[in-house]
């Protein structure tokens, strides 16, 4: 059996980045970038002032004792380039206004009194003090942004500065799901003897779509030769994923692999040593992939988290896949793992800089009660041994 990180690696060598496309700087928030963001502008795009206050050369205010003439008027932010610094002069500008060529400082006005055209000063300017260069920040043509780069809302802002509107992204994962068990019905229907509510659709539904994915379909298949075959079939091939649950272990029931090869998928691994875990198959046929995650609601939580969401962040052209990891002190003893890597729900909690994570009661991979509890996961190598409270374990944080 191979181990998690062989199955990730398998996938990665898969998994090309989708095509791009362009967004609106309004609907890029959450995208990936496809292309570098670079600076069409220097930033600050001129010499500015940082305060309301006088810009002066603080030499001159030095040596006229700290009393100045005023230029008549004043420079406000918008307005155009002023002319330049007379000498021994002191000029009024506003916050952001350009500041006249010649200026080394600005006085701040709390530190300024003005009167009958002549301004005195409390303090003697520094200078350099309270303006902004041109291009301090950013020179025209640097990369602001590189591609690859998740845009979060400070990256937004940046490509608003670099006039980037429409933006170049990465096309969004397009995903079927489908649910297959003949016990499971819909949240809102009655349930008869036998049957369970299925949880994991809504979940899987809700786990795409909070990465901004497109959940193009749902269904749910019944154990039945023809009805899973036909899912494998009529799988478009415009979509970059189906995700199933359910199927794919070695009861009598369990379909969905061979009907996979039937319909023309090849096989890139089927089970992998995890807990829990473990049935997880992964297909590829064209540009799609099926991920057969095991029915388990936890099982098929922690497969999305190991396999689907780091192989469609990659599809995305993400730079960074996969969960935040934490190092954190665990509150409790925590058993042995066993011979797969393994992977427990725990509560982590962060109080200044530090981690603590508690490890969470479970009654097993279909205990969602304890997983819904749970912010984070606990990584166990195979084979760990038992460690003590206070033990310094890997987290994996579910909700980032
Ligand atoms: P399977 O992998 O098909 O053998 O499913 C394993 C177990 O997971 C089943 O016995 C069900 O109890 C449970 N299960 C399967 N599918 C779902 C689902 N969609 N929602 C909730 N539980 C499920
Ligand atoms: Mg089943």
């Amino acid at each position: 059996m191979i181990t998690v990180r062989e199955a990730q690696a398998i996938l990665d060598r898969a998994m090309e980045p989708a095509g791009e496309e362009a967004a609106s700087l309004d609907d890029a928030l959450g995208r990936v970038l496809a292309r570098d963001i670079v600076a069409d502008v220097d930033w600050p795009p001129f010499d500015t002032s940082a305060m309301d206050g006088y810009a002066v050369r603080a030499s001159e205010a030095r040596a006229a004792g700290l009393v100045l003439p005023e230029r008549p008027g004043l420079v406000a932010a918008g307005d155009a380039f002023p002319k330049p610094l007379a000498a021994g002069e002191a000029v009024r500008v506003m916050t952001g206004a350009p500041l006249p060529p010649g200026a080394d400082a600005v006085v701040p006005v709390e530190d300024a009194r003005s009167k009958d055209g002549r301004v005195r000063f409390d303090r003697e300017p520094d200078a350099g003090a309270h303006l902004r260069r041109r291009a301090e920040s950013v020179a025209r043509g640097a990369v602001l942004i590189p591609r690859g780069t998740r845009l979060n809302p400070r990256g937004i802002a940046l490509a608003a500065l670099a006039g980037a509107d429409p933006l170049p992204v990465r096309r969004r994962p397009r995903i079927a799901l489908a649910t297959t068990g003949n016990e499971l019905v819909g949240a809102g229907e009655a349930i008869r003897e036998g049957q369970l509510r299925d949880s994991n659709g809504p979940m899987l539904a809700a786990l795409c779509r909070e990465r901004g994915w497109l959940v193009e379909h749902r269904d749910r298949v019944a154990d039945e030769m023809a009805a899973v075959d036909r899912m494998f079939r009529a799988a478009s091939d415009g979509l970059d994923a189906l995700v199933t649950t359910g199927g794919v272990s070695a009861g009598d029931l369990d379909l969905l692999p061979a009907a996979a090869e039937r319909a023309g998928w090849e096989i890139l691994f089927h089970r992998v040593s995890v807990r829990p875990g473990k049935p997880i198959a992964v297909a590829r046929r064209d540009g799609t992939f099926w991920f057969g995650l095991p029915g388990n609601p936890v099982s098929a939580s922690v497969c999305f988290h190991l396999f689907v969401r780091r192989a469609l962040e990659r599809r995305e052209g993400a730079e960074r896949t996969g969960l935040a990891v934490r190092t954190a002190f665990s509150t409790k003893d925590i058993p042995p793992a066993g011979p797969r890597e393994t992977y427990r729900d725990a509560r982590l909690t962060e109080e200044e800089g530090m981690c603590r994570a508690e490890p969470l009661p479970t009654a097993g991979s279909h205990d969602i009660a304890a997983h819904a509890r749970a912010n984070a996961l606990i990584r166990l190598p195979a084979g760990s041994g038992a460690l003590p409270a206070g033990s310094s374990v890997t987290c994996l944080l579910l909700d980032r």
